[in-house]
């Protein structure tokens, strides 16, 4: 069924709700009483990430009084751009991200759903808000943290305003009645509100929390009906549940949703596709809830149709990264939702951890790619405004405030594909053009963290470096210098066996390993090289070439305009994007019903790949990083 229901009630997932082909709409389901609550749950204590960070000395010699400011929990604006460029390290974007987390809020903490461009540009809240954009925002900062050693100037309050809003009878979220938005409780709420705390309680044990999180689970399967299109959506939520509450109606639950999401009311074709249509992030989601039951529950045969899937999904993006956030428009624009990168990762990292690990390759290309690109770096085509806060508007700086905030809808050469209209809400909202949905918000500092906790794993006395990233464990000190040359270093603080991954651009004959401590024989095991047991101290050097080559490729909807694009690559790097043929300034948009202007060529706001500098070699800065202590992993599943 068409979903033409935009009504401020509807079900969650803003993204979802105007797009999906497949969305059913969902009638308001009461759930006792709403409004404010007073909060019943302590926040707990609060444990900020150690003061791992580790700074190389030249790095502290150029950038010693930012970092020490930075270190001391200052709220810089955002990092500053290096004029010598750095390694390559998640935490550099992490950092940059809390710009946009402390900035991008009204007075009293809520954020923002829409950013409308128009001028000036405008910030307006919006129904999403209260339960969906708050707790991917609270969830976005617990791991943030983790990643820079700071926590967002919001986190703890927004930790405060979700267990404010879960209603006191029933456990579950409800949404308040305001000017925007009807108060109720939905499926995608629930199921963001409850990953969020699931988190949270990850990480304090609150015992508080847990109750409050038993009470939610045990309330929501009077929200669950047969052919809900989120029901998917609410498994991985659930599952962590499971492994960080130990909650088994949680488990049953998750099973039902599995179910019936793949037998009893299938999303999915029986040769695994959504050929059919559907939204590319809530079926990402449900891909990453299912592996973690499968695994759970030692489901082979629900695993192997999770893999496939995976496989169908990657068939309908580029290497690069750029996924369609719908499948199934009936129109020339395509864009790629931030939110769905972050599921794409989420489920190549579950199958690469257990026994796929030709998938560590596709996780590492979308980060280094549409994902560090889908970060907003340069907001400047936002035109700032001087009018007050009004209780539903803000105008100040929203350029400025959103740098560290996400794509909703890029393009593989712009932050923002088309300019297309919000298709519900009032008259305040309906008919402005959008710029970014701030679901994404959230999402891309969780994306990141993803990549963050798998980019190399200390396992049974073994170091796996899974992608050529920086990064710090107690056990080691993980440098890589792609694209601008192929070497990767290990400082090793511990003994034990190391193991790299190949990259896919590399032969194995070409790959070359040495030690401070002497010679290395390398044995190809797969798509690893292992350079056997070492010492605590023992410096490593991998080396290997790192080619420059062309493809290319394009992007559209089945039966609709295709845009083509040469992809030029430095090694698994993107470092120039050359649109090819006859690029349209407007093309038609299936859901404003028009010809609408694209950017899928030269011209646009917030251009992307601008890296040609990357061609060259360099000397390079090491990013400062940030020690991972190990907790908070939702992905290694055992
Ligand atoms: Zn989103």
């Amino acid at each position: 069924m068409k979903s033409k229901r935009f009504c401020h009630s509807g079900s969650s997932l803003p993204a979802i709700l105007i797009q999906s082909p497949g969305h059913v709409g969902q009638a308001f389901q009461p759930a006792g009483e709403w409004g404010f609550p007073a909060p019943r749950v302590r926040p707990g204590d609060w444990k900020v990430a150690g003061t791992g960070r580790l700074e190389s000395l030249p790095y502290l010699t150029s950038y010693g009084i930012g970092l020490l400011l930075l270190a001391a929990g200052c709220a810089l604006a955002s990092e500053p751009t290096p004029s010598v460029p750095e390694t390559i390290a998640v935490e550099t974007y992490a950092r940059r991200a809390f710009n946009y987390l402390d900035n991008m809020a009204d007075k009293d903490g809520l954020p923002y759903f829409n950013i409308f461009w128009a001028e000036p540009a405008q910030a307006a809240h919006d129904w999403p808000d209260f339960g969906d954009v708050t707790s991917r925002q609270l969830q976005g900062a617990i791991m943030a943290r983790h990643m820079a050693g700071r926590s967002a100037r919001l986190e703890k309050d927004w930790y405060k305003q979700v267990l404010s809003r879960l209603d006191a009878k029933s456990g579950l979220l409800v949404r308040p009645k305001t000017s925007y938005c009807e108060p109720g409780a939905d499926l995608g709420d629930q199921a963001l509100t409850l990953y969020a705390l699931a988190t949270a309680y990850a990480e304090n044990r609150d015992p508080a929390l847990r109750a409050a999180i038993c009470k939610l689970v045990d309330h929501l399967p009077s929200l669950y009906t047969p052919d809900h299109w989120l029901r998917g959506f609410m498994i991985k939520s659930l599952m962590t549940c499971v492994r960080a509450a130990d909650y088994k109606p949680a488990l049953d639950q998750a099973g039902q949703l599995v179910k019936s999401v793949f037998e009893e009311h299938p999303a999915f074709t029986p040769d695994n596709t959504f050929r059919h249509g559907g939204h590319m992030h809530a079926s990402l989601r449900t891909l990453v809830g299912a592996a973690d039951y499968a695994l759970y529950v030692k489901d082979p045969v629900l695993f192997s149709r999770v893999d496939a899937l995976y496989r169908y999904v990657r068939s309908e993006g580029t290497r690069f990264g750029f996924l369609p956030e719908v499948i199934g428009r009936k129109g020339d624009v395509v864009s790629c939702e931030t939110c769905a990168l972050m599921d794409y990762v989420g489920t190549g990292v579950s199958l690469a951890n257990n026994g796929h690990p030709e998938y560590w390759g596709d996780v590492e290309r979308t980060f280094r790619n549409q994902l560090v690109e889908s970060q907003i770096v340069d907001g400047s085509w936002l035109k700032p405004g001087d009018k007050p806060d009004t209780e539903q508007f803000s105008w100040r700086d929203i350029g400025g405030r959103m740098v560290g905030g996400y794509a909703g809808w890029s393009s593989p050469t712009h932050i923002l594909a088309a300019r297309e209209d919000l298709q519900w809400g009032g008259p305040e909202l309906r008919g402005k053009t959008r710029a970014t949905q701030n679901c994404c918000g959230g999402s891309g500092t969780h994306a990141f963290f993803i990549v963050w906790k798998n980019a190399a794993r200390f396992e049974n006395g073994t170091l796996s470096v899974n992608m050529h990233l920086d990064k710090l464990l107690p056990q080691a000190e993980i440098r890589c210098y792609q694209p601008w040359r192929g070497l990767l270093t290990i400082d090793l603080r511990a003994n034990c066996r190391v193991r790299v991954r190949i990259p896919e651009f590399v032969s194995p004959s070409d790959l070359a390993a040495k030690s401070s401590e002497g010679e290395v024989n390398l044995r190809i095991w797969g798509n690893y090289a292992e350079l056997g047991e070492r010492k605590a101290g023992e410096k490593l050097e991998v080396t290997y070439p790192v080619p420059v080559r062309e493809e290319e490729c394009s992007i559209g909807n089945p039966g609709f305009r295709q845009f083509r694009y040469r992809v030029t690559w430095k090694g698994d790097t993107v470092v120039k994007m050359t649109p090819l043929g006859d690029m349209p300034e407007k093309a038609y948009s299936d859901f404003d019903k028009k010809q609408v202007p694209v950017f899928y060529g030269t011209e646009g706001p917030g251009p992307l790949y601008q890296r040609e500098p990357m061609l060259k070699d360099a000397e390079l800065k090491p990013a400062a990083l940030q020690m991972d202590d190990g907790t908070l992993d939702f992905w290694l599943l055992h």
